[in-house]
């Protein structure tokens, strides 16, 4: 189960007379119906913390036993530590040049703050060739995943279709680590919807991890190196790991933590990371998933879901949800029971014009190129049109100097509207 099967490349040699950060890889363990896998990070500024991955016995043959997976989950904070890195344990030598150009580019992204490292490895390997060609699609259930699962299930993404030989559920990301019947409910739906459409032919791999819980500091910028790392974990297995864009090419190309530029470089040639449906905004795969009901009928999207897995109705992502199919002429998905009054009362709309304007700029658009006439999207123009003008206002208070915070921070309020 644990077999290390390919050649040996030689042992990066240490910086020496430096702070060392160290990455002591553990033998698994079994933990029940579960096998641990952990690593222990060791470092000079942040003392001793110990990252796991528990992955149900079923799948533990899929499992590498490279330090791959940790050293991508650990990057973000490594990097920010700015100390260099040694990992006592066996790491793809073709993972570090990618590395290197996604440390690269998040110090552009966050200057001063992060900022490439040296990382060397006790011993570094040629490339393991998978046992299968197929992907690993990370799985939540929401409209993102339940996009990308049907485009490549139904041969809709072009020559870039790929066949999905199972897909991951996360314990302990977003949703908190604890076993609840409200998790449970989740991944039942998950197990659904993957066993539903995809006939029964493609697993989901429910793991738990503690990563959350070790990088609350760093969201969600480190967001992408949590994800990704959680899909390196069964290249054994897979030669390519696959996850939903969360935003466009199309209009938002903030920095964020899981982006089309920067998730494809925690990957490398044996194991790829493909960012998928990069120049669909969330109200495109809205429309796209608009004639398919029996997909709108699983759909999760919410941030406050209950113990039967069912969407509140009146929380921001709900909202948001809903304002994507309205602004194409489209009913609210039954899945969803939008209670718009309660979101107006609680102002949602406030946080989704600051956090997503990729959604609220087609949003409005749509609804005035297309004189659009439900009254949900009168209210949300208008919205939208004060909080522009507000945030136009600021940015000129700002440039001329009579409003302190102008920052070359690429996602700073001021340089997002500037790109309006
Ligand atoms: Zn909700």
């Amino acid at each position: 189960m644990f077999a290390i099967y390919t050649r040996r490349i030689h042992g990066a040699a240490v910086e020496r007379n430096r702070k060392l950060t160290e990455l002591f890889v553990q033998a698994p363990k079994r933990s029940g119906s579960f096998f641990r896998y952990s690593c222990r990070i060791e470092s000079a500024r942040v003392g001793s913390k110990v990252l796991w991955f528990d992955v149900a016995e079923e799948f533990c043959d899929w499992v590498t036993p490279r330090a791959d997976p940790f050293l991508v989950a650990t990057l973000f904070q490594l990097m920010i530590e700015g100390e260099p890195v040694r990992v006592r344990g066996d790491v793809s030598a073709s993972l570090l040049e990618p590395l290197h150009e996604y440390m690269t580019l998040w110090s552009s992204w966050r200057p001063g703050v992060c900022r490439p490292i040296s990382i060397s490895a006790d011993e570094l390997l040629e490339d393991h060739v998978a046992e299968g060609s197929d992907s690993l699609l990370l799985f939540s259930g929401g409209m993102d995943a339940q996009t990308t699962l049907q485009r490549h299930i139904r041969g809709e993404a072009g020559n870039r279709t790929r066949k999905i030989g199972a897909c991951l559920y996360a314990r302990g990301f977003m949703n908190g680590l604890e076993d609840t019947a409200r998790y449970r409910a989740a991944l039942e739906n998950a197990k659904a919807s993957v066993s539903a459409f995809g006939e029964g032919q493609i697993p989901l791999i429910p793991i738990v991890s503690n990563w959350q819980e070790l990088h609350t500091r760093t969201m969600p910028d480190s967001i992408g190196t949590g994800l990704i790392s959680f899909l390196h974990l069964f290249k054994s297995r897979f030669g390519r790991g696959m996850l939903s864009s969360s935003m466009s090419t199309k209009w938002d190309m903030r920095a964020y933590g899981s982006h089309p530029f920067s998730d494809p470089l925690l990957g490398h040639s044996s194991f790829q990371i493909e960012c998928d449906d990069t120049a669909s905004t969330r109200v495109d795969k809205a429309l796209y998933l608009s004639d398919k009901p029996e997909v709108l009928d699983r759909l999760l999207v919410c941030h406050d879901f209950d113990d039967e897995a069912k969407n509140c109705g009146a929380c921001e992502k709900c909202f948001r949800t809903a304002i994507c199919f309205i602004a194409h002429g489209q009913d609210v998905p039954r899945s969803i029971p939008i209670d718009w009054r309660a979101c107006e009362k609680k102002k949602i709309h406030l946080k989704t014009l600051r956090d997503d304007p990729e959604v609220c700029r087609e949003v409005f658009l749509n609804t005035v190129q297309q004189n659009l006439k439900h009254p949900e999207l009168a209210k949300f123009r208008r919205w939208y049109q004060i909080y522009l003008t507000k945030e136009a206002i600021k940015e000129t208070l700002l440039v001329w100097g009579l409003r302190k915070g102008l920052s070359n921070d690429p996602s700073a309020p001021w340089a997002m509207s500037g790109t309006d």
